[in-house]
């Protein structure tokens, strides 16, 4: 059977998260099945990927943007937000303050994306055993209260990368 493949159909993709949380190692994993060590601060702007994923035989067109540099509240536009379909929201798993700022970060998103934006929470550097300082199961509290899914992934090791993008992918699938 022929694949049904809308070439058009771009699903607008962000990442968002406090800096150093590892948005764009996680974008560079899924990319090129990769780890480059070290920080991209010094990346100005915003850059984006494409990628596609197949869901269910069905190719999903991915435009995933990375938010360079500027990470603080309010920076990232109100136009940002608005054009995107999905919504990858990451913390680090060894970093208490990334972890409390993901309530500030759904108030924005809850204010600037459209009502029907896909989102999927990450606790990210699952790798980081002995640095730890957010439990999974808080992870999953808090996803549960605001009704979103949840995984722990890590950009390191490569665990649960395609498998977050790949849901993402799924849940546009369903909605379109
Ligand atoms: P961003 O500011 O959110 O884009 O974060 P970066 O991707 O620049 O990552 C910040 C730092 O965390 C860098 O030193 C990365 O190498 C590191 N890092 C990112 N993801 C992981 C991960 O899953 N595990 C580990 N151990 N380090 C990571
Ligand atoms: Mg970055």
């Amino acid at each position: 059977a022929a694949l049904s493949y809308d070439e058009e159909l771009l699903h607008k993709t962000i990442l968002v998260g406090d800096s150093g949380v590892g948005k764009t190692s996680l974008l560079v994993q899924f990319d090129q099945g990769k780890f480059i060590p070290g920080s991209f601060s010094a990346t100005v702007g915003i850059g984006f990927t494409n990628k596609v994923v197949t869901v269910d035989n069905l190719k999903v067109k991915l435009q995933i943007w990375d938010t360079a540099g500027q990470e603080r509240f309010r920076s990232v536009t109100h136009a940002y937000y608005r054009d995107a379909q999905a919504l990858l929201l990451l913390y680090d798993i060894t970093s208490k303050s990334s972890f409390d700022n993901i309530r500030a970060w759904l108030t924005e998103i809850h204010e600037y994306a459209q009502r029907d934006v896909v989102i999927m929470l990450l606790g990210n550097k699952a790798d980081m055993a002995n640095d730890r300082v957010i439990k999974r199961d808080d992870g999953e509290k808090l996803a549960r209260e605001y009704s979103v899914p949840f995984m722990e992934t890590s950009a390191k090791t490569g665990v649960n990368v395609d498998l977050a993008f790949t849901a993402v992918a799924k849940e546009l699938k369903h909605r379109a």
